[in-house]
């Protein structure tokens, strides 16, 4: 049996959410595993790819026939992490909750472009995760904790920026900000990049301290400042804060 063979590897399960796939009511499926090692990680316990089956969670078989009685009372699936497109059965269960008749989301920290373009096709939406300016390969490594010259960096990243803006599959970019990483020039700088690069949608999630930040003071509400904010705002029109991500 090769690897895309294989049941997707599922970590977690929220049956039900009005806010991981913009107007649409959906599940998220959580994919167990994740090469980085993000300082904020929210999801520790999703990172290693060979953990046994938790109990309290059902298999891919058992989670898609759950999701076969789901039909008429959700819009979508979201696929999220750990990541995703590290998986790759993803392909294949993506395939199998179009033919079950949901719309498909993905979340992403966009690692592996290659993957995701040729998912493209099957998806409807992408939450796009960008983690610090795609020009700043040190501080793009020193917050996932991937060396810069790691195939899978932030140029990694860059590649998949552009896929999901060739392909016309509606997207958003989000970015969980916390002040021990993002100063205010990194986040206006992430800002300028992505209105350079056209992006429409762009979320900043102000995070609460977790993983290697446990330790860290929650973000004051002025973080970021109110000119940074405007600066944001004045870049992406369509900018949007969620706090306590
Ligand atoms: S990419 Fe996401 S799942 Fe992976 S370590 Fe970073 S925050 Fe956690």
């Amino acid at each position: 049996m090769t690897a895309a063979q294989r049941a997707l590897r599922v970590g977690g399960l929220q049956p039900f959410t009005g806010i991981d796939y913009p107007g649409a009511l959906a599940a998220v499926v959580f994919v167990q595993g994740c090469p980085w090692r993000c300082a904020y990680c929210h999801n520790p316990q999703l990172q290693p790819r060979r953990v046994p089956q938790p109990e309290a969670v059902p298999a891919w078989p058992e989670l898609l026939s759950w999701l076969g009685s789901r039909r008429g009372l959700l819009d979508a699936v979201v696929f999220s992490g750990g990541e995703p497109t590290a998986d790759p059965a993803l392909p294949r269960a993506v395939d199998e909750v179009r033919a079950l008749g949901f719309r498909v989301g993905l979340h992403t920290a966009g690692m592996l472009p290659r993957r995701l373009r040729a998912l493209l096709p099957r998806l409807d939406w992408v939450g796009l995760d960008i983690k610090a300016p795609l020009a700043d390969d040190a501080l793009h490594a020193s917050i996932t904790g991937v060396r810069a010259s790691t195939k899978g960096g932030a140029a990694a990243v860059r590649e998949s920026l552009a896929a999901l803006q060739a392909s016309g599959v509606p997207f958003e970019c989000r970015t969980t900000a916390h002040p021990a990483l993002l100063n205010s020039a990194a986040l206006e700088a992430i800002a300028g990049e992505l209105a350079s690069a056209g992006v429409a949608r762009y979320a900043l999630q102000i995070g609460r301290p977790a993983g290697a930040l446990l330790d860290a003071a929650v973000p004051a509400a002025d973080y970021p400042p109110a000119q940074t904010l405007q600066a944001l705002r004045r870049l992406l029109p369509a900018f949007e804060i969620r706090r306590g991500a």
